[in-house]
Parts: C-alpha cells; structure tokens; sequence
C-alpha cells in the first residue's frame, strides 16, 4: 500500500491547469493518421522511425493502427546547449540500427517547435540515402518555427504554450499522462 495515495491527497492529474487534448481525443486522431498512412504506404514496407523519448506513447498506439507490413527503429537526439540552439545543431544519443539506403522512412515526432531536431532528422536520412522521407508528428506549434519545415501529417495544432503528457516532459516528469495538458504555475516553482 502507498497510504499517501489511499487518500488521494497526491495525484499527478492535480498538477495539471488544464488538459488540451484528452486521451479519447489523441486515440481517434491517432486512429485517422493510422488509417492515412496505412493507404499511403500499402505495400512499401517502410521503416517508422520514432524520435525518443517524445515520441514512445504516440509510436506505440500509431503503429497499432497501421494495418500494413513496416519495421521500427527509434533514436535518441539532443539539441546542443542553448547558445547553438540556432545552429541547428543536434546531438545523436543513440542511432538507428537500420539502414536506410532505398527505404522509405517515416519519422514519428512528439511535437514541431523550432523545427531544428526535424530538419536535421531529415537531411542525415537524405543523406544516408533513403528513397523517401515523411515526417508525423503528434502536435504541431507552428509559432516557434525557425527554420522552413512542414509535416506531412498533423494530428493537432497547439497554441505557443508549454505542454506535457504522453510522451511530454517537464524535467523527465509528465510523460505518462494519457493526454495533453498544461502544467499549474505553481508546479515551476517547485
Ligand atoms: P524543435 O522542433 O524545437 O527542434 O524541438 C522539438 C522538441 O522540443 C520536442 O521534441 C520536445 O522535446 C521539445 N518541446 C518543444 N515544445 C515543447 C512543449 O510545449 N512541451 C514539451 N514538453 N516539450 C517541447
Ligand atoms: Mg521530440
Ligand atoms: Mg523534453
């Protein structure tokens, strides 16, 4: 038993203000991308490639609804430090296993900010010779753009806040809520 829990004086839904996006909401949406993709990619076999850690619970429900034959991989990136954020510089934790010469990838993404992580994302895999390169990204925030960069395909836009859950954190924290919201004021000042 967690006595402190029993009471339910501690729950992680209380710190959150608001929630944007319910869980039945993210569950349709991710049910309709699901069912595009699955047209578009009807006998291509291609390599969904999930961006980490963001990314895991959108990868994870996303590819339940794509009713067609495809292989996944994952890799980890971080931007550098804030200073060469501008760069667009990015940081590979963790590569892919694959190979991408002649497929046909799908990079899966949490949300769209600056653009930065994809546009990288998107030349090294152009680079290592894929025939295609398709970006789904769960959230889009098309206010924080800097560089040119579009999805193919969007689940939501969400206005210039700072969101967490599935899959989004606030220092590591959040990412498994089973929707999006918006933290309460306090919570940053803890
Ligand atoms: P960018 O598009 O700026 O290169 O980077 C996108 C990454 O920044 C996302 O994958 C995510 O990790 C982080 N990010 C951007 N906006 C938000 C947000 O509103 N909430 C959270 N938790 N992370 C965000
Ligand atoms: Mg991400
Ligand atoms: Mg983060």
């Amino acid at each position: 038993f967690l006595p402190g829990r029993l009471g339910g004086q501690s729950s992680m839904h209380d710190e959150i203000k608001e929630v944007l996006i319910s869980e039945e909401a993210l569950q349709e949406k991710i049910k309709d991308l699901g069912k595009q993709l699955s047209e578009d990619y009807q006998d291509r076999f291609p390599l969904v490639v999930g961006v980490l850690k963001g990314a895991l619970p959108f990868m994870a429900d996303l590819i339940k609804r794509m009713d067609i034959h495809l292989e996944i991989d994952l890799m980890a990136v971080s931007s550098y430090g804030a200073s060469t954020v501008s760069s667009g510089e990015v940081k590979i934790i963790k590569d892919l296993d694959t190979s991408l010469e002649g497929r046909d990838v799908i990079i899966v993404e949490d949300i769209i900010d600056s653009g930065l992580t994809l546009s990288y994302l998107v030349q090294l895999f152009k680079h290592r010779n894929a025939n295609s390169v398709k970006i789904v990204t769960l959230l889009d925030k098309p206010t924080g753009r800097k560089v040119d960069i579009k999805p193919d395909l969007t689940g939501f836009i969400v206005p210039d806040a700072f969101v967490v859950g599935y899959g989004l954190d606030y220092i590591e924290r959040y990412r498994n809520l089973p929707y999006i919201g918006v933290l309460k004021p306090e919570v940053y000042e803890k």
